[in-house]
């Protein structure tokens, strides 16, 4: 662990609510010291947002607290533990293995709000693990979850990134780098499969009556809560996810571990945004059977969901069955409410109104999707090219397809309709972090420039507002950039 100064960081002020009330899922720990940190990015408006003082933050002092090795006064940083069930797989004792809790933290809003460091040196769930990340995955990181905050998508958000002068042995040695992150908690699917596990059920109720206080508080005024806990994660996850497809973004790694309770995207590992429409969309460099591809991502949600729900069982119900069939009919819920923000949401985006007949729109935007896959076009260009179509100039989006007389006996449907062009360009994005802007930015990022990612950062940080200047960043990848692959951000 190696020495660790605990100065009075009076600044700062972290709770451990986590470690306190659930101290079973928590092994106090600390962060490996960094030789030499030096700031990469930091989000200045969360920073303020979290009542912290960006130019503290910046200082050297701020910087040893981002990487965890000066600890507040009071600060009790912890590895969560939690279970797992990777690609299908269980794994009763994953937890932290890289990874730190300091603490929460109150924002401006008098919301509690995780503050958790990742790449902080092995801690005891680190396995074969070197507890170590690099420069490349925590600005990978960094980029994405601020993209989908901008989105308006539930997000862990980055505070900053910071290089620790440590060199960390992948397929060659890389730069190091502590992400710290920002959640309104870190409870997971995993967590409860983990508290299950262990057999002792006071302590599910527990972190059940945790994450009922922390994320769904109305829960508690039902008539049964830890159903209503369970239908409350069911409801975030089917809004959630629905919010991923529409803007066509492929988690990657939908392991129960990476699944949260609150309903926040967490652990931007091997994810990414589609290029061309197509749902059998892979990027994982592992994920070798198609498990988290595009299109499969509404249905593992809904598995994931049924491991909550078993992990729920022994607070559903004393009997086993009467619990399984209370379980059933809450799970009953996640594909009506995934289908109903889904239409909506397509709606959205062909600029239909609400009140729209359903049985026109959903056949209307299904057949565009089967063409879109047919002819390989790019989801984020497509609903902005086709408002331009909405406004009357067709052929830029007729140019897309192949099949020239389909798409235009389908424009036809659509604008008999009326659509409205501008709603349109409110919901869909013009700017996100494409693959080959991100693999651009995050090279130079590597070698020491960071430019290219700030300059990223700034198109998909407003990503509706189309802006002079960032034409680049809206176009469609290069054809040769082909076959994409992502790795598993370790
Ligand atoms: P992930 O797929 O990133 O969610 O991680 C899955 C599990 O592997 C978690 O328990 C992580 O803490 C652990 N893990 C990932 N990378 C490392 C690493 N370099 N060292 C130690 N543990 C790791
Ligand atoms: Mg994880």
């Amino acid at each position: 662990m190696g020495e660790v100064s605990v100065a009075p960081l009076p600044t700062v002020a972290l709770h451990d609510r986590f470690a306190r009330e659930l101290g079973e899922m928590a092994v106090a720990w600390q962060a490996e010291p960094a030789p030499q940190p030096r700031l990469l990015a930091l989000n200045a408006p969360l920073a303020e947002q979290l009542r912290l003082d960006p130019d503290w933050l910046r200082s050297a002092q701020g910087l040893r607290f981002l990487v965890g090795n000066a600890v507040p006064e009071g600060a009790r940083p912890v590895a969560q533990a939690y279970s797992g069930h990777q690609f299908g797989g269980f794994v009763p004792r994953l937890g932290d293995g890289r990874a730190l809790l300091l603490g929460e933290l109150v924002d401006a809003d008098g919301r509690l709000r995780d503050l958790h460091l990742k790449g902080a040196g092995r801690t005891p769930f680190a396995r074969g693990g070197d507890g170590l990340a690099a420069v490349g995955p925590m600005l990978r990181e960094h980029l994405i979850s601020e993209a989908m905050h901008a989105l308006g998508i539930p997000t862990t958000r980055s505070l900053a990134v910071v290089a620790t002068g440590r060199p960390v042995q992948r397929e060659t040695v890389l730069p190091g780098a502590v992400l710290a992150r920002v959640a309104s908690s870190h409870l997971r699917v995993g967590s409860f499969q983990y508290a299950a596990a262990t057999g002792n059920l006071e302590l599910l109720r527990r972190l059940a009556d945790h994450a009922i206080a922390r994320h769904h508080p109305e829960a508690a005024q039902a008539d049964h809560p830890y159903r209503a806990l369970l239908e409350a994660v069911i409801a975030v996850q089917a809004s959630l996810v629905s919010r991923w497809m529409l803007v066509g973004f492929v988690h990657g790694v939908m392991n129960t571990d990476n699944m949260t309770i609150s309903g926040e995207t967490i652990d931007y590992g091997p994810c990414a945004f589609l290029d061309a429409f197509d749902p059998a969309t892979v990027y994982s460099s592992i994920d070798h059977g198609g498990r988290y591809a595009y299109g499969n991502q509404p249905v593992v949600a809904e598995w994931n969901l049924a491991r909550l729900a078993e992990a729920l069982l022994p607070l559903l119900h004393d009997d086993v069955e009467q619990a399984v069939a209370l379980a059933t009919e809450s799970l009953g819920g996640f594909r009506p409410q995934y289908a109903a923000a889904w239409s909506a949401g397509l709606r959205a985006k062909l600029g239909l109104p609400d009140g729209l007949d359903g049985a026109v729109a959903g056949p209307l935007a299904e057949d565009l999707l089967r063409q879109l896959e047919q002819s390989h076009v790019d989801h984020t260009s497509l609903f902005r090219v086709l408002a331009g179509a909405a406004r009357g100039n067709a052929e830029p989006a007729r140019g897309l397809f192949l099949d020239l007389p389909a798409f235009d006996a389908w424009t036809e449907r659509w604008r008999a309709l009326a659509p409205d062009p501008d709603a349109m360009d409110r919901v869909n994005p013009i700017y996100v972090p494409r693959n080959h802007l991100v693999e651009e930015a995050l090279t130079a990022a590597t070698g020491g420039d960071l430019a290219p990612m700030e300059a990223l950062l700034q198109a998909v940080r407003q990503p509706y507002a189309q802006r002079p200047g960032l034409e680049r960043y809206a176009e469609p990848a290069p054809r040769d950039f082909g076959d994409y692959r992502t790795f598993c951000g370790t």
